[in-house]
């Protein structure tokens, strides 16, 4: 796995941004159900499996939100729009586009898009603040929802993955 060099880039770029051009009204937290509702949108649009969104056991501001194959962990404090849709752009990325580094231009193209399509920010804005960041992003059309879709069997593969980790989970 190449080295997630952009990592720090792109948190710089994701807390410049002001709320109005994530789309994002009033505050940035939002419930435990607004975060789950948010994630099963991003994973239906790009046409794979829902996952879990877990809260953390060990649950404090040290916490972090992350993706690990396959569920998304929110510790309180990042019950946020903006993270649980960083997160899902993680897993969608991951599943679509294995070779693409953690923090990589496919992974922030695939975020802009999701940012764009379901709090409704604004695709030029996010890409001007990324440019001001030197964030580097892909194409808008290659990672658009739709362009890139599991086979069935891909699809079905996955879900099987995606429900033995949760049944060995129990
Ligand atoms: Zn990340």
């Amino acid at each position: 796995m190449p080295r997630d060099v952009q990592r720090s880039k792109v948190y710089n770029w994701e807390d410049s941004l002001p709320l109005w051009a994530v789309g994002i009204e009033g505050r940035r937290s939002c419930s435990l159900r607004r975060c789950r509702e948010l994630v099963d949108a991003a994973t239906k649009l790009y046409g794979l499996p829902k996952i879990e969104v877990r809260v953390p056991e060990v649950d404090n501001r040290k916490s972090s939100a992350y993706y690990q194959e396959h569920f998304i962990s929110l510790p309180k404090h990042f019950h946020r729009k903006d993270v649980a849709l960083h997160e899902a752009a993680h897993y969608i990325t991951g599943v679509l586009w294995p070779k693409a580094t953690d923090h990589g231009p496919v992974f922030v193209r695939v975020y802009m898009h999701l940012l764009h399509e379901l709090l409704g920010g604004d695709i030029k804005w996010l890409e001007d603040y990324a440019q001001f960041h030197s964030v580097k992003f892909s194409t808008r059309k290659t990672y658009s929802p739709g362009y890139k879709t599991l086979t069935p069997w891909q699809h079905a593969s996955l879900q099987m993955d995606i429900n033995h980790r949760s049944f060995l989970k129990r």
